[in-house]
């Protein structure tokens, strides 16, 4: 049995309500582009409106954006683009004085050999990295890596620049206000859409004040109801508009959202003799798991962006990106720049990567959806930001040509303006040469990396097939996954006591394996509850529903596998009685991994996982990611 929906305890309460024309959800780099092309054409030079309110003609539209988030940029975001579209809409970007932004520099991709010899590596890698050794005197090798002596163009970001998206994202939420054209509203997450036979008429804000549950409890505020003739979802990988939206329309026919990544970051001080150059961008493969990708980007003044993303295809019961994260920066190559420098701030976020095959139905009456939530994001050219920006522009122009028109927010008005817009874009193109470049990786690294090539230089025609499993379909038992390393009775015991002592089990379980022990430091090397305090700065306001919930108890209680325990960013999921893990919100920065990581199928829709990520508060508390 589902527990109740906690938007459903108050829904015989009266709501407060509030109209305007346009409603958006989010302040991501696609809700970005959505407002700043928005908002600098909804006025004339002389302050007469350019375009009428609906609702209160002879006044510009009521435009409004709530983020969920404490303040604006408190996301974890890309920080390496070619800025394509963002140059589009924002000329001089590179005089602009955006805090932490560099021009591309020198770019390097590096294959990782594994220097500690407990990766698990395929016989095909394993004879690969055997040549790279035997020849490493004629090959650009160094400290355990190979320098790619040549990586094909569509890998290449030059001519872009490296960017905190926090530092970005502060400075265009600064230069749309300032436009007092439109409001965006931090710290107010949107629990729902209000749709109202098949037509989506506004969203409903967090009750506050209400306990753990969602029941409401002192103080109680019933979230506000706010009616729009457009709400413009761009609210994410994860967003709960998005999942309500994907759930109440459907996807358009053999179009799924199974391919995802967890990308985890640290802000660092180099240390002070650092040769790394403002600019300088590596990217990296092969290790800590053949599956894990890498990238260190260098802003001015010392500072580097630096991380790994863990895909769906690495097929792991214990996938802890934390843990990973450690032994990928003590890799020899990067912890020779590395070694001596101190963490400034860190986080972590899910990324949607199934590309164009991931893209939800666009637009319905009185809705819209850009970004990433909307399939967006190109998995072969690893960009997301100026896509995400470019379909909030292209939203923005289809609007504009809308309320000229005087036409309503219908499902045929905006597939007309938007959808033809985004079809017809640089976007679309280079979404259907990415759409199956990487379904090679569904059978293999090698394969996956082939495939990718293949596709990348022949714009897609030629592909390595693979079928993306759902996510709970992949995960391997405890035993098999160790297989060779720890006898099989034995990794159950270690993961039993762990979850006695009710910590995460990967720690004993990798150590076992052959990984060595973290020696922490206490600048760049810390523990995880450290860098929750040190790095993270998560927060966590009272008076609010525990947005991750898990709907289904008794698939917990059935669930030998525990994945959202092994792979929680904050640690804030423990193991818990019966079987049901504990969360605790204080310690949950709002990555949303463990929305796909879970080992059980909903029952009520196996495209979905027996976990419930919804609208909260709090999380990050960092302008830097
Ligand atoms: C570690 C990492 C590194 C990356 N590196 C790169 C890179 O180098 N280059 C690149 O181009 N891309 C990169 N990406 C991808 C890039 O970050 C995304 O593609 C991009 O941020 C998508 O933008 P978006 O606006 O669609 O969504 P998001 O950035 O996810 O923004 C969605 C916003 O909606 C808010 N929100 C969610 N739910 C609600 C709610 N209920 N109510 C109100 N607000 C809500 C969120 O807080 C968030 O601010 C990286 C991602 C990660 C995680
Ligand atoms: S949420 Fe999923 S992975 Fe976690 S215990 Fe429940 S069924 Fe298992
Ligand atoms: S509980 Fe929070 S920190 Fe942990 S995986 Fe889920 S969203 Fe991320």
């Amino acid at each position: 049995m589902s527990e109740s929906n906690p938007d459903q305890v108050s829904l015989a309460t009266e709501r407060p309500r509030m109209d305007a024309d346009i409603v958006c959800v989010g302040f991501g780099p696609a809700t970005a582009g959505f407002l700043s092309t928005l908002s600098k054409q909804l006025v004339n030079a002389d302050g007469t409106p350019a375009v009428e309110s609906a609702m209160a003609p002879g006044l510009p539209p009521h435009v409004l954006c709530y983020e969920r988030a404490d303040d604006i940029g408190f996301g974890v975001s890309g920080v390496v683009t070619k800025a394509r579209a963002l140059r589009t809409s924002i000329r001089d970007i590179d005089k602009a004085g955006i805090p932490m932004a560099a021009p591309v520099g020198e770019e390097k991709v590096l294959y990782l050999l594994d220097p500690v010899g407990a990766s698990r590596r395929s016989a095909m890698l394993r004879l690969a990295d055997k040549f790279v050794h035997a020849f490493k005197w004629a090959l650009p090798f160094e400290r355990d890596a190979l320098n790619l002596p040549w990586t094909p163009g569509f890998l290449h970001k030059n001519g872009g620049m490296v960017l905190s998206m926090g530092q970005f994202m502060q400075w265009v939420g600064a230069q749309v206000q300032n436009t007092g054209t439109v409001q965006i509203w931090p710290g107010t997450p949107v629990s729902q859409a209000l749709i109202e036979e098949n037509k989506v008429v506004g969203v409903r804000l967090l009750d506050q004040g209400v306990d753990k549950q969602g029941a409401p409890a002192d103080g109680f505020t019933p979230g506000m109801d706010v009616y729009a003739a457009l709400t413009v979802v761009g609210d994410g990988p994860v967003g709960p508009v998005g999942q309500q939206l994907d759930e109440h329309f459907g996807m358009p026919e053999n179009h799924h959202k199974r391919d995802w990544a967890v990308g985890m970051k640290f802000v660092v001080d180099l240390p002070e003799d650092t040769p790394l150059k403002p600019g300088t961008v590596l990217h990296t493969f092969g290790y800590p798991e053949p599956e894990i990708f890498g990238f260190l980007y260098v802003h001015p003044d010392r500072v580097a962006s630096l991380g790994i993303f863990v895909p769906s295809w690495f097929d792991s019961p214990v996938r802890t990106t934390y843990r990973y994260l450690q032994h990928w920066m003590m890799h020899p190559y990067l912890w020779h720049f590395l070694k001596g420098g101190k963490l400034r701030s860190w986080g972590a976020k899910t990324l949607g990567e199934s590309g164009r095959r991931g893209e939800p139905h666009l637009a319905g009456d009185g809705y819209a959806r850009i970004g990433e939530g909307s399939g967006s994001t190109n998995v072969l050219t690893g960009s997301g930001v100026d896509e995400a920006w470019a379909t909030g522009a292209q939203l923005a122009e289809a609007v504009l040509e809308l309320l000229k028109a005087k036409k309503p927010f219908t499902k045929e008005n905006l597939e007309a303006t938007y959808a033809q817009r985004r079809r017809g874009s640089w976007v679309e193109q280079e979404a259907r040469a990415a759409e199956k470049s990487r379904d090679g990786f569904q059978r293999g690294v090698v394969t996956g990396l082939i495939g990718m090539a293949l596709a990348g230089l022949s714009g897609g025609r030629l592909v390595l097939p693979g079928k993306p499993l759902r996510p709970w379909e992949r995960i391997p038992s405890l035993e098999d996954y160790f297989h060779g390393r720890i006898p099989p009775g034995e990794a159950r015991k270690i993961r039993d006591d762990c979850y006695a002592r009710g910590v995460s089990a990967h720690t004993a379980l990798m150590e076992r394996a052959g990984w060595p022990a973290i020696p922490y430091d206490g600048q760049l090397l810390v523990s995880h509850q450290d860098a929750l305090l040190v790095g993270g700065k998560v927060q966590a306001p009272h008076g609010y529903a525990d947005h991750v919930a898990f709907v289904f108890p008794n698939e917990c209680r059935r669930c030998g596998t525990k994945l959202c325990v092994e792979v929680c960013s904050g640690q804030a999921i423990t193991p818990g009685e019966n079987g049901v893990p504990n969360f605790d919100r204080e310690k949950c920065v709002h990555c949303g991994a463990c929305l796909w990581n879970c080992a059980s199928a909903s029952p009520e829709n196996p495209e979905r996982m027996a976990v419930a990520f919804r609208a909260g508060t709090g999380g990050l508390h960092s302008a830097e990611n």
